[in-house]
């Protein structure tokens, strides 16, 4: 290996891990709960701050506590219930 082509290498390993760190960084900035948050508009599932009967939120497999869902867009209340409920499994 020529003295060039061991430069080449060094630096495609530095760049490979500048995009690493780089990656890493902004997975670490998202955080976990923003970065699964959903994007469908609370009007679109007709969401509601209020429990409907016994089904709520915080008993929902989409919910990511404390005020996130994996599919509406924006706070949601543990409280709250949206037509996109799906009951956790025991
Ligand atoms: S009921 Fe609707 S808003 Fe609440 S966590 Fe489930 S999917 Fe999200």
């Amino acid at each position: 290996m020529s003295e060039k082509d061991k430069m080449i290498t060094r630096r495609d390993a530095l760049r490979n891990i500048a995009v690493v760190v780089g990656s890493v960084a902004t997975t670490t900035m998202m955080g976990v709960g923003v970065a699964d948050a959903g994007s469908m508009p609370k009007a679109a599932v007709q969401y509601q701050d209020t429990p409907k009967g016994k089904d709520h939120c915080s008993v929902c497999a989409q919910f990511i506590a404390p005020h996130s869902c994996k599919v509406v867009a924006g706070n949601i209340s543990p409280n709250g219930w949206c037509v996109a409920f799906v009951p956790k499994s025991a």
